[in-house]
C-alpha cells in the first residue's frame, strides 16, 4: 500500500495523472487480450511489483531501432515504468559502462543471475565464417549468444532481425545472418517481430510473465498470439474499400484522399500478422495504413526478400 502511494506520487511528480496511467493499463489489458477485470491487476504489476527479474539485453546485427522505438515512443513515462519493474543488468545503449567495464558487467551478470534472467536479444546473428561478420570485444555474436542464452530463464527476440534475420539476412546475405532462434536452434524463444516492433507488444509479454508467471501463448513462429493472431488486412479500417474494389492507384490522388484501400500500391496487409491497426504507434496516435502508407509486411519472416519490391501490387 505504502509502495503504491509512493508510485502514484512519483507519477504525479512527472505530470502523469492516475487517470492517464489507468488509461494506459486499460489499453495494455485489451492488447493482451485480457478482460477488463485484469486492469487493476496489471496496474499493480507496475505500482507494487512483487519481483524485478534481471534482464540482460544483447545487441547483435541491427540498427538499435527496436530499443529506440521502445525507449522513445511509448505512453508518457511507460518506458521508465518498465525499466523499473525490470532489473536491467546489461544494455549497451543505456548503460553507463563502456569497453572493458561493460564486458565485465555482462560476464558478472550472466554468472550472478544464471537460470534466473530474461535475455532480450535485438538483432540477428551471422553464422558463416565462424560468425566472423559480427564481433564485440573479440567474441563473435554467435559465441556471445551461445554462452549467454542457454543460461537464461527465458529469451525474447525483439524486432524482425532477432526474430527472423531481418535486413542483415536479406539476399545475398554473405555473412549467413539468421534469427536468434534459428541460429541457436532454440525451441522456446518468444519472437516480437516488427521493424520496429510495437513497444506495447514487448511490454505485454513482460507483464504477462510478471502477472501469470509464464510467457504468453505463441504461434508457430514463436510470436505471442495476443498480438500476432490476425492479419493487418482482417483488422484494417480500409477493408470495406477493398471489398468494394475501391483502390488507391496513385499516391496523392483523389482516391488516396478518400482513404481507399492501398492494395494496388503495394499493401502487404493480407499476408502480414500483427496488431498495428488496433495497438497503433506513438501513444496510439496512428499507424502506417491510417497515415496513407501501405503495410510493407515488416513482421513477417524474410520480409525484405518476400515482400519487395515495395509499392507494387503482389
Ligand atoms: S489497405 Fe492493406 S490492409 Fe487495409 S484493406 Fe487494403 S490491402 Fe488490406
Ligand atoms: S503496418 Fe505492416 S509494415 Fe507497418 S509496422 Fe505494421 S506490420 Fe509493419
Amino acid at each position: 500500500m505504502e509502495n503504491e502511494k509512493k508510485f502514484y506520487k512519483k507519477l504525479e511528480s512527472k505530470g502523469v495523472s492516475r487517470r492517464d496511467f489507468m488509461k494506459f493499463c486499460t489499453v495494455l489489458t485489451a492488447t493482451m487480450g485480457f478482460s477488463s477485470a485484469y486492469v487493476s491487476k496489471i496496474a499493480e504489476v507496475f505500482a507494487a511489483p512483487k519481483l524485478r527479474p534481471p534482464v540482460i539485453w544483447l545487441h547483435f546485427g541491427e540498427c538499435t531501432g527496436c530499443s529506440e522505438g521502445f525507449l522513445r515512443s511509448m505512453y508518457p513515462f511507460v518506458d521508465e515504468l518498465v525499466l523499473e519493474i525490470l532489473s536491467v543488468e546489461y544494455h549497451e545503449t543505456i548503460m553507463a559502462a563502456a569497453g572493458v567495464q561493460a564486458e565485465e558487467q555482462l560476464h558478472d551478470a550472466v554468472k550472478k543471475h544464471k537460470g534466473k534472467f530474461i535475455c532480450v536479444v535485438e538483432g540477428s546473428i551471422p553464422t558463416k565464417f565462424d560468425g566472423g561478420y559480427g564481433k564485440i570485444a573479440g567474441r563473435s555474436f554467435l559465441e556471445i549468444a551461445e554462452k549467454t542464452i542457454p543460461k537464461a530463464l527465458a529469451t525474447i527476440g525483439i524486432g524482425s532481425c532477432a526474430a527472423f534475420g531481418g535486413l542483415p539476412a536479406a539476399k545475398p546475405n554473405p555473412g549467413g545472418y539468421m534469427g536468434v532462434g534459428q541460429a541457436l536452434k532454440l525451441k522456446n524463444i518468444v519472437n516480437i517481430p516488427g521493424c520496429p516492433p510495437n513497444p506495447i507488444n514487448f511490454v505485454g509479454t513482460i507483464v504477462n510473465f510478471l502477472l501469470l508467471g509464464k510467457l504468453p501463448t505463441l504461434d508457430t513462429q514463436g510470436r505471442p498470439l495476443f498480438a500476432y493472431d490476425k492479419t493487418i488486412h482482417d483488422q484494417c479500417p480500409r477493408r470495406s474499400h477493398f471489398e468494394n474494389e475501391e483502390f488507391v492507384e496513385v499516391f496523392g490522388s483523389e482516391e488516396a484522399a478518400q482513404g481507399y484501400c492501398l492494395y494496388k500500391v503495394g499493401c502487404r496487409g493480407p499476408e502480414t500478422y500483427n496488431n498495428c491497426p488496433v495497438a497503433k504507434f506513438n501513444d496510439g496516435t496512428s499507424w502506417p495504413v491510417e497515415a496513407g502508407h501501405p503495410c510493407i509486411g515488416c513482421s513477417e519472416p524474410d520480409f525484405w526478400d518476400k515482400m519487395s519490391p515495395f509499392y507494387e501490387e503482389f
